[in-house]
């Protein structure tokens, strides 16, 4: 059984629960889903999923409750981690916004709704790397990854990077959760 920990101080939680669970499945495997909004919990946990949502009220939450610190020491001790949308926000090294507490655990710098001024709200079919197939990409008020260190480019669009890995952490800009495909959890836990 593996212990899938769901960042839920805010945002979108239960579709990112059934989608660990069907990864988890089609590697035969099961999965405790425990929500967190306490610290105290994610030391439990083998991976972890910082949802979308709005970074500024999610990053507080984080601090406030004490939950950041685990988070990091989670990375640090090498295991998984997904973090989408608001949660790539949370999980970078700068996220253009003093309001964001980031936790520094993905290195790459973004800017908050950035493809959001253009339009809220898009979907396209991005080729991304280690999925045979595209994988079709909802994107709401997402952040544009400005700057890339320490970390490899998974997907691309229009020419900026929207899916990133940096060791254990992957991160997107759009929203993996909400298809139905639940390749990118597949990606990020069990490749
Ligand atoms: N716009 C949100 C933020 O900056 C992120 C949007 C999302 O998670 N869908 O926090």
């Amino acid at each position: 059984t593996i212990t899938a920990g769901v960042i839920a101080v805010q945002g979108d939680v239960s579709e990112h629960a059934t989608a660990v669970e069907a990864a988890a499945a089609a590697h035969d495997q099961t999965t405790e889903i425990v929500e967190i909004r306490d610290s105290g919990r994610v030391p439990d946990c083998d991976v972890l999923l910082v949802p979308g949502g709005e970074s500024t009220t999610i990053s507080r939450l984080l601090a406030e409750e004490g939950i950041a610190p685990e988070i990091r020491d989670h990375v640090a001790a090498g295991k998984p981690m997904l973090a989408t949308c608001a949660g790539l926000i949370v999980a970078a090294r700068d996220a253009g916004d003093d309001r964001v507490e980031t936790l520094d655990v993905l290195d790459v710098a973004v800017e908050r709704n950035a493809f959001g001024r253009q339009k809220d709200s898009f979907e396209a079919p991005l080729d991304v790397d280690g999925l045979d197939d595209p994988f079709h990409a909802v994107f709401i008020r997402a952040p544009v990854i400005e700057e890339v260190g320490d970390a490899d480019v998974l997907a691309t669009w229009e020419g900026r990077p929207v899916a990133v890995r940096d060791g254990p952490v992957v991160g997107t800009a759009f929203h993996p959760e909400l298809t139905g495909d639940h390749r990118i959890h597949d990606l990020a836990f069990f490749e």
